[in-house]
């Protein structure tokens, strides 16, 4: 993605700042759980001139002509997201993971009507119920809490809050949470309450197509997801279900809250899921949680608190202050060191969200780049050291030296530098 003729003698400016960023992208140990490098397969279809075509509707019924490729493309796309979930009903119009849920909630939830999810402060979504979200906004939002011990989900008080409030709706997934959900508990807990579960997968779509994570089929009867977190595919959203509630989830996303649906995304995501299909993708999957461990491993034995104790997924987060510093000025000297992170609040956290005392980091980008536990040691020696000098901007530099060399090492797909 770094050959852009066109781009460069029409808008010089743009073009070179797509260079940066790509150099970026190449050079730092990118650790953001959320974030990813799609396959240049992948962006050559988002970049296609199917952005230049509008098809409201769905295939077979669309308010536009000229829809005799787009129909077969996301027809397509629909097929392979049913066939790798195992799901009878799929919708891979929605832009994005958050207006995903958004089309949940019309379908199923009438304004000022109960649903349940993780607190945000807890490692749930702003979309799960949040107070400044829609979410928490339009509903009568009912928060559970991880447990202040153990930091993992407890299905007793996720079950004593659901007997009390009795939601329409109850959320399951995360943003920050390290270990795997029991969707089999919480469909007991939905089923005796009459709420519909809904299983958001936007962080574990790629573990769970490759059974790397537990599938929340049949459990829960939606799942709600991104396609560019450890999926990796384009920026984009999809509702998968076991096809109780099609027609009101088609319905909300088209036309109750979006128009036309992106066709280069849409293709883009078929050509995801046809990678994600792949054993090269199950061995991924399954590497990426591999590393995880080995990662969290490495950094307990340097005595940083992981929350929870461990990971059983993708991303590990850590309250760095026992090491004597704050998850912002950590995540600000990793950064100056060459390792991509973000601040995050970590449960029952007594600092405040734009500054708080942890860190979240994840290993779907570098396990991409082809790394494995032998380089997990090295990442936590580098994240150890830069953690120890975070006031000595010499230090960090040369640290950040130091990754820059070793990321050549590890060509990122879809980029060529
Ligand atoms: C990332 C994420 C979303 C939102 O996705 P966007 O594409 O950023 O809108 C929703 N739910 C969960 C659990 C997520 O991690």
């Amino acid at each position: 993605m770094s050959d852009m003729p066109a781009l460069a003698a029409a808008d010089p400016e743009i073009h070179e700042l797509i260079l940066q960023e790509t150099r970026r992208q190449d050079e730092y140990i990118r650790l953001i759980p959320s974030e990813n490098y799609a396959s240049e397969a992948v962006m050559e279809a988002t970049g296609s001139i199917l952005n230049n075509k509008y098809s409201e509707g769905y295939p077979g019924r669309r308010y536009y002509e000229g829809q005799e490729y787009i129909d077969r493309i996301e027809t397509i796309a629909i097929e392979r997201a049913k066939a790798l979930f195992g799901v009878s009903h799929a919708n891979v119009q929605p832009y994005s993971g958050s207006p995903a849920n958004q089309a949940v909630y019309l379908a199923l939830v009438k304004p000022g009507e109960t649903v349940m999810g993780l607190g945000l402060p807890f490692g749930g979504h702003l979309t799960h119920g949040w107070g400044v979200n829609f979410s928490g906004i339009h509903y009568d939002s009912a928060q559970y809490e991880v447990d202040p011990e153990t930091h993992l989900v407890d299905l007793d008080r996720v079950e004593t809050l659901a007997r009390k409030v009795r939601p329409k709706m109850i959320m399951c997934g995360g943003t920050a949470y390290p270990r795997i959900w029991d969707f089999e508990g919480f469909a007991r807990i939905a089923e005796a309450v009459g709420a519909v579960l809904v299983a958001d997968i936007a962080h574990i779509a790629g573990l769970v197509a490759a059974g790397a994570h537990p599938t929340p089929f049949p459990h829960a009867s939606i799942a709600t997801t991104t396609t560019h977190k450890t999926l990796r595919g384009p920026r984009g959203g999809m509702i998968l279900s076991d096809g109780t509630h099609a027609k009101e989830i088609d319905r909300a996303v088209f036309p109750g809250l979006q128009g036309g649906p992106h066709n280069h995304t849409t293709a883009a995501i078929a050509v995801a899921l046809r990678e994600a299909a792949t054993d090269d993708f199950k061995r991924y999957a399954h590497q990426v949680v591999a590393n995880a461990k080995a990662l969290a491993e490495k950094l307990n034995e340097r005595g940083f608190r992981l929350v929870s104790g461990g990971t059983d997924n993708h991303l590990i987060l850590i309250d760095v202050t026992p090491r004597g510093i704050n998850g912002k000025p950590a995540a600000k000297a990793l950064h100056a060191a060459g390792i991509e992170c973000n601040y995050n609040t970590v449960p029952f956290d007594p600092r405040k969200p734009f500054d708080p005392s942890g860190i979240r980091i994840g290993t779907p980008s570098i396990t991409s780049r082809g790394m494995t536990e032998k380089e997990m040691p090295q990442i936590a020696d580098w994240i150890d050291r830069a953690v120890s000098v975070a006031n000595d901007e010499q230090a960090l530099v040369r640290i950040r030296r130091e990754i820059a060399e070793f990321c050549r090492g590890f060509p990122a797909p879809g980029i060529r530098v």
